[in-house]
């Protein structure tokens, strides 16, 4: 049985060592539920340097991707019926959970790994989607990359120790998860709330869902306004049938 299959194009392979030392990915790749493939872009370079990158037309600081290298690495890698292409841009969507989840149905997602100052802007061509990981610049799309694989590869069935942890987590629904504790009871004074120590389940679901809520409402409330402009969408579509 072959698995998820992850294939990416980076000029830095070696950065994917740390995704074999993430215990849930290590698991991942040990029961063949996924597959890296690294497509090492300097493979693909142009001449006797190999040379992957140039500067802009038009001028302006640091070197480009090329995109006969990307291209051409692209297209040594085997498609498989139910894939998709990510480009790793500061200027894409940025990441959603939901994204996560709607990936984890496919059999493979390419990742494209850019450098430098960026990519050439044919590039874009070959992406069904433009990611970000947040509103910020990093120096390579390794890091987003590894951030993707991680966070879809804890969603395939067989991968976390007990699949009921997914239900209730952050980002799951719009409300962030409830506080958690655990053994001791108390911890240089910090106690455990007591609704938490009495085996009641109803009064325990109560709190915790009062919990998610105010945790929500403090810290995000950007998540409950889009909820409820969803929502509106949603009313809005239905009267309009
Ligand atoms: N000059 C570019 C940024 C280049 S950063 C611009 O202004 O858009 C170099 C590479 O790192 C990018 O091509 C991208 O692949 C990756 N990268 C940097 N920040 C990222 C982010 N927040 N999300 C996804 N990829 C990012």
């Amino acid at each position: 049985m072959s698995g998820f299959n992850f294939d990416v194009i980076t000029l830095f392979p070696q950065a994917f060592e740390l995704i074999n030392n993430l215990g849930v990915i290590t698991r991942a790749v040990d029961k063949n539920l996924i597959d890296l493939n690294l497509h090492d872009l300097r493979e693909y370079g142009e001449g006797s340097y190999r040379q992957v990158d140039d500067k802009p037309y038009g001028g302006g600081a640091g070197m480009v991707l090329k995109p006969e290298p990307i291209y051409k690495a692209y297209e040594s890698i085997t498609k498989s019926p139910k894939s998709k292409t990510l480009l790793m841009t500061p200027q894409g969507k940025v990441l959603k959970q939901k994204d996560l989840v709607r990936w984890s149905s496919l059999d493979q997602i390419i990742i494209i790994c850019g450098q430098y100052e960026g990519f050439d802007e044919r590039i874009r061509y070959l992406a069904d989607e433009e990611i970000s990981i947040g509103d910020y610049v990093l120096s390579g799309g390794e890091i987003p990359a590894i951030s993707i694989i991680n966070g879809l590869t804890r969603l395939l069935p067989g991968t976390l120790g007990d699949p009921d942890s997914l239900i209730n987590e952050s980002h799951n629904s719009y409300l962030l998860e409830y506080p958690q504790y655990t053994r001791p009871q108390m911890f240089r004074g910090m106690e455990v709330p007591d609704v938490l120590m009495n085996g009641n389940h109803r009064e325990i679901k109560l709190w915790r869902e009062e919990q998610q809520i105010k945790r929500t409402y403090e810290r995000r409330q950007d998540l409950i306004k889009d909820e409820l402009s969803n929502n509106q969408n949603w009313e809005e579509n239905i009267n309009e049938e």
